[in-house]
């Protein structure tokens, strides 16, 4: 898949990023600010989820998901662009009025560079849990409610928190520090979400 193959839109998405490591509660922060009037949230992981497994592309995200690796970025960002599309054609994306709010996408500096083109990041939400061990326990629960194979197996959660550290904290960087909020994520959901919401309203 070359690179030709992305295009950019009439004018780029404002766009806010969830971010942290697996288990911090990027899902539960997006769906929630999602559902909120003129914000479109869309999570990579479950665009992923959502395919069908028979599918060449099913399987290759088995395939990645599976070991805990990313899946490659050519397949990555097609797929998202493409979901997107859909969202806007469907009307439940309207980027004239709507911000994007995107969790688990851009992972890496070579898909924040590729997505440069596509999306007006405003701010970037990090959200903080240093204590692994809480991760670990969260992502444990969270294998047995909603079924997540890749959160059963703690040597596969190791290695996504260690593809985490390399290969997605060094976005942080990437965007720098005036648009990064870090968010204790070991508080309650409710009020990592009120320093979502302030930071918003106060920054827009
Ligand atoms: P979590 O945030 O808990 O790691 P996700 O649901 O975001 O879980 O992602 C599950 C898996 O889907 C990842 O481990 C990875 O294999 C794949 N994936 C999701 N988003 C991306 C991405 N932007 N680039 C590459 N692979 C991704």
């Amino acid at each position: 898949m070359g690179e030709d193959l992305f295009f950019a839109p009439m004018s780029r998405y404002k766009t806010y990023l969830i971010f942290g490591p697996p288990g911090s509660g990027k899902g539960t922060q997006g769906v929630t600010l999602g559902s909120l009037p003129q914000f479109f949230h869309c999570a990579c992981g479950d665009v992923f989820r959502s395919l069908d497994t028979r599918t060449e592309l099913g399987q290759s995200f088995l395939y990645f998901s599976g070991k805990g690796e990313l899946v490659p970025d050519e397949i990555t960002i097609k797929l998202w662009q493409v979901r997107i599309a859909d969202c806007v054609k469907a009307h439940q994306f309207r980027p004239e009025v709507d911000a994007l709010v995107l969790d688990g996408i851009p992972r890496n500096v070579r898909q924040a560079e590729i997505m440069e083109e596509m999306i007006d990041v405003r701010k970037v939400f990090h959200l903080s849990c240093p204590d692994r061990k809480a991760l670990v326990k969260r992502l444990q629960r969270r294998a047995l409610k909603d079924n997540r194979l890749d959160d059963a197996d703690e040597e596969v959660i190791r290695e996504r928190l260690a593809v985490y550290d390399t290969l997605s904290k060094p976005l942080l960087n990437f965007y720098g520090e005036k648009l990064i909020r870090t968010i204790d994520a070991t508080q309650t959901p409710v009020k990592v979400l009120a320093e979502i919401i302030d930071t918003i309203v106060c920054e827009g």
